[in-house]
């Protein structure tokens, strides 16, 4: 239940803040704070004031080249951060949350752990889990290779699914080279289109997933077929790995920047390229 008066005096604090920022980019952050009223995740419990509210809170700064020190340029998101917190408002990072389109309700976009599932779908518009439509959304995941299911909340099996009996792991752990690609491509030269994937377990370094096809298409799929016609990856990923880590440069080379060596454990290849400290601190520095 949302806290009306918190709410209230948490908008009073934001705008009180926008007139004390100091820069434009202070003022931005200030308009960039997102409040919403509850979870829509699982596993987390709204807090008792009713208000959750997520933006960059670090103080705003940037990089020196020349002295290579950073300097701190607006402490304004830090300070509201504080002033928000005293009154009871729940604090989140807006890198990590978004608000669901449909119920107004915070969903987690980045991982907290190793297991962790999306609980949202952001396709058209980012709904959570808990105000998709079942039918329609298992419908779009139909004969999608990359794309799968990760709500626990929807039974496939209760929306006319039924699951192949076979697990499927991809991974690096060897022998985890199950290729949703090579699955897809399978099924539709057995004549299935109304095939879905759906993550079961996510590891630090694996997932596990399972194929749903509707009942109407059952008969025309088996575990012996698939395998026949081919499901793994060309390379296992434990492989490739391997051989894009013996080919990464270990050298950094010359140059100004931070040297970013990034793996394809899909090619077995590895990129090497230069980002600034400002890039590296954005955390751009792993963008493509
Ligand atoms: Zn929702």
């Amino acid at each position: 239940m949302t806290n009306t008066n918190t709410f209230e005096r948490a908008l009073r604090l934001i705008k009180a803040a926008h007139v004390a920022a100091k820069t434009i980019d202070g003022k931005g952050r200030c308009d960039d704070v997102t409040l919403c009223t509850g979870y829509a995740e699982p596993g987390y419990t709204d807090p008792d004031s009713g208000v959750i509210a997520f933006c960059n809170w670090n103080t705003i700064s940037s990089y020196n080249n020349a002295t290579q020190k950073r300097v701190d340029v607006d402490d304004i998101p830090n300070r509201l951060c504080a002033a928000l917190e005293k009154i009871g408002v729940e604090i989140e990072w807006s890198d990590e949350w978004a608000v669901c389109e449909g119920c107004q309700k915070a969903v987690r976009t980045q991982a907290d752990s190793y297991g962790w599932k999306r609980s949202y779908t952001d396709d058209d518009c980012l709904v959570c889990r808990d105000c998709v439509d079942p039918v329609a959304f298992l419908e779009e995941l139909e004969g999608e290779e990359n794309k799968a299911l990760t709500f626990d909340n929807i039974d496939p099996a209760e929306h006319g699914y039924k699951k192949l009996e076979e697990e499927f792991q991809h991974g690096l752990y060897g022998g985890q080279d199950a290729s949703p690609k090579k699955i897809a491509k399978a099924c539709r030269k057995l004549g299935c289109t109304r095939f879905l994937f759906v993550i079961d377990d996510v590891g630090q370094f694996d997932l596990s997933f399972a194929l749903w096809i509707h009942e109407s298409e059952y008969d025309k799929v088996t575990a012996a077929k698939l395998d026949a016609l081919g499901t793994k990856t060309d390379i296992d990923p434990a492989d490739a790995l391997k051989i894009a880590l013996q080919n990464a440069p270990v050298a950094t080379g010359g140059g100004d920047g931070i040297t970013v060596t990034t793996i394809d454990v899909s090619t077995g290849t590895s990129t090497v390229k230069k980002v600034t400290a400002q890039e590296f601190i954005e955390g751009t520095a792993f963008k493509r």
